[in-house]
């Protein structure tokens, strides 16, 4: 994966987008609300750190413009997934801490090395691999030490961990960072997390004096306050709800927008879309725009009849400051609007419709789709024109 190419304004490149005009659909990316976003997450972790996520294209938003509004705002420490993003914050952001949360492939150490990135090591084999690359380079590499307490996924199980303490094997290499991950923290109930926090505690003690982080976005707003040394979190600084169920606290930087193409009306017991799965109950108002699920719009939030009589959640616009719901599938490139509700001189050919923002927000777009918020994020489509708002160097 290669960096978009350099834009003229760092807050706005247009080079794979159409103009606002002829696009389908309007993602505006508001980077002051990131950045509000990170200050209000620092301000409560404080004296912990906050670091910012930015794995996966800054969860879909753009990880250059996402770093660079984070570095202004104060931000030091970034975690990515991978290799190669790891390089595109290197490319942006010179003095940063940056860590690598699956690990290194095999082979890849002096491309880490090169970078100035921080593998995540999970297991004794990461370790060797790592210790080698320090002893070849002629200086012990930080990476941060990844324990496992309860993911299966990644990561040393806390015995294994705890048993590296006396080992040779760590000798030459730096543990900057001991770290782990909650497996329901957005459950604040669930007794999974403090046995977690209990297991994490176990293998900290066997390594004093390294930092050590534990929360994501919900784990900061847990009752037990996990927040160590550094706090990591993402889909908050998105928008995303670290409070399932309680109100969000976080402003939106997501906002989405569809274009009408075409209104038409259909009577009683016309179907609407592939496979006719939706059928009109009456005479019904019907808008057709212009985003589909080729443009990361999931097709799990069709509207059809069967879920319309068994009660079941289906996608929903926001047209003219009404909400109005999908009639039929979701297509490649079109989603059918029910617009019955509106008045006909207030939705025309052109309007632009509410798919993400206002009341109709990142976890319960998600949530009609059968899916999470992140999921959402992270699909945001490629045809869209990308607009960034509320960057300022
Ligand atoms: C993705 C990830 C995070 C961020 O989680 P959010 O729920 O998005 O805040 C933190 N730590 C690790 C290890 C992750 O994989």
């Amino acid at each position: 994966m290669t960096a978009p190419p350099s834009p003229a304004s760092p807050w706005e490149w247009t080079e794979t987008c159409p103009p606002p005009c002829e696009a389908g659909g309007l993602l505006t990316i508001d980077l002051a609300a990131l950045a509000a976003n990170w200050r209000l997450l620092r301000d409560r972790v404080s004296p912990a750190e906050c670091a910012a996520v930015v794995k996966a294209d800054a969860y879909g938003i753009g990880i250059e413009p996402a770093v660079r509004a984070l570095a202004a705002a104060g931000c030091r420490t970034f975690f990515v997934a991978q290799l190669s993003e790891g390089a595109r914050v290197r490319a942006v952001c010179p003095q940063a801490v940056i860590y690598v949360l699956n690990s290194f492939p095999p082979g890849t150490g002096d491309t880490y090395v090169r970078h100035g990135l921080r593998p995540a090591l999970g297991s004794r084999e990461d370790i060797e691999e790592w210790a080698a690359v320090s002893r070849a380079v002629g200086r012990r590499l930080p990476a941060m030490l990844h324990v496992d307490t309860g993911m299966n996924r990644l990561g040393l199980p806390p015995a294994e961990a705890a048993a590296l303490a006396g080992d040779a094997l760590v000798q030459d290499v730096e543990f900057a960072l001991v770290a782990s991950h909650f497996v329901s923290s957005e459950e604040p109930e669930n007794p999974i997390n403090a046995r977690q926090v209990a297991a994490f505690e176990a293998v900290r003690a066997v390594f004093p004096g390294i930092p050590a982080s534990l929360a994501n976005s919900s784990g900061i707003f847990l009752p037990q306050r996990p927040h160590y040394q550094l706090v990591r979190p993402g889909y908050a600084l998105y928008g995303g709800n670290p409070t399932p169920g309680r109100p969000n606290p976080m402003s939106p930087v997501v906002r989405l927008e569809g274009r009408v193409l075409q209104i038409r009306t259909v009577r009683e017991g016309e179907t609407v879309g592939y496979n006719a799965q939706w059928t009109a109950p009456g005479e019904r108002r019907l808008a057709t725009i212009s985003v589909g699920y080729a443009d990361g719009y999931p097709r799990a939030a069709s509207a059809t009849d069967a879920k319309r009589a068994g009660g079941a959640a289906f996608g929903e616009a926001i047209v003219a400051g009404r909400r109005c719901p999908f009639a039929g599938r979701v297509s490649m490139d079109l989603i059918v609007l029910d617009v019955s509700q509106v008045p006909a001189a207030d939705v025309c050919r052109g309007d632009l419709v509410t798919l993400i923002g206002g009341d109709l927000d990142l976890d319960e777009v998600g949530r009609r789709a059968g899916t999470i918020g992140y999921e959402i994020l992270t699909s945001l489509g490629r045809r869209y024109r990308r607009t960034y708002v509320g960057g300022s160097l």
